[in-house]
């Protein structure tokens, strides 16, 4: 019998996950489905125990529900909690457990576009301290020669966020206007907001006017593939990253998870492109 995964969220209409999970399995010869589960927020927990009656061996988690869905799973792996979102489920002797790529899966891209094997030294600017937000700035406060900086519009969330930790050299929370006004002192910059998500393709939380020279800019948005943020970021000499590497690495590391087979990003990031006619 096939294996059933899926991703729960609200609104789920737009995910693109069903599309490259299902291409994978096609490809890979993976006898399972994937589907988008949209549930209300008050069903949460019903949801959840329904995929375990019905032999759901796994499954994604989108906005808004990575920390509510927390109380709801039987375990969560340390990493996940500290982060507290959870966004891949396993089914493990009967017991789903929750995990969190978002950070992993963003610094591979990171590394692998930046043709580099490791960040160290370098001066970095999260914008944002969301869900995304915190899972990234746990997975860089490894490194300990980083200075990383966190500009939010509701700063009293990235001082929550800070206080996270880390083995990093120091953390100063800042407002999106400082941020405007010292971001010639980066040299990697990351974009976790819904700022510049389509529709509203022409929106920046931060303008970009005065890069430091070689600045790397990311955008973990990938609708559009080039935001509004990293058109200017291009236009004052950046060279740039959107977030759909980290998509498809998400996927699949949450495939290698549910099944043991390694599955082919590159394809699954040709079928998002076609998929967004970015081509
Ligand atoms: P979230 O937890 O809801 O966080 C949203 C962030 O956006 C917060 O920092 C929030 O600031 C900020 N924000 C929202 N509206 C704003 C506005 N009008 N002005 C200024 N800031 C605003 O969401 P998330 O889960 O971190 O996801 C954020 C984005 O990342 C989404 O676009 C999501 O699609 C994308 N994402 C991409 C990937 C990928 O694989 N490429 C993975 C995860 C997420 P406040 O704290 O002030 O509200």
């Amino acid at each position: 019998m096939s294996e059933l995964f899926g991703i729960i969220g609200n609104p789920i209409g737009h995910s693109l996950s069903p599309l490259i999970q299902n291409e994978a399995y096609e490809l890979n010869e993976i006898d399972a489905y994937f589907k988008a589960f949209h549930v209300e927020s008050k069903d949460l927990e019903s949801a959840i125990k329904g995929m375990k009656a019905i032999g759901v061996k796994g499954f994604m988690v989108t906005v808004p529900f990575k920390a509510k869905v927390i109380p709801f799973l039987d375990e969560v792996d340390p990493m996940a909690a500290k982060k507290k979102a959870v966004n891949v489920v396993q089914l493990i002797d009967g017991k789903f457990v929750g995990y969190n790529f978002d950070g992993e899966a963003w610094l591979k891209a990171l590394l692998e576009d930046m043709n580099t094997q490791s960040i160290d030294k370098e001066s970095i600017l999260i914008v944002g301290a969301g869900g995304a937000a915190q899972s990234i700035y746990h997975t860089l406060s490894q490194y300990e020669n980083l200075h990383i900086d966190i500009a939010n519009r509701t700063v009293v969330k990235a001082e929550e966020l800070k206080k996270l930790g880390g083995n990093h050299k120091q953390t100063t929370v800042i407002s999106l206007e400082e941020a405007e006004n010292k971001q010639n002192q980066y040299d990697i910059i990351v974009q976790t907001t819904s700022i510049g998500m389509w529709p509203e393709i022409n929106q920046s939380p931060i303008t970009i006017t005065n890069l430091k020279e070689s600045a790397f800019v990311s955008d973990i948005i990938y609708n559009p593939a080039e935001s509004e943020l990293l058109k200017q970021a291009r236009k004052n000499g950046a060279r740039t990253q959107n977030g759909m590497k980290m998509l498809a690495l998400q996927n699949a590391l949450a495939i290698e998870m549910w099944t043991g087979r390694k599955v082919d990003y590159e394809k699954m990031m040709k079928s998002l492109k076609e998929a967004l006619r970015f081509i």
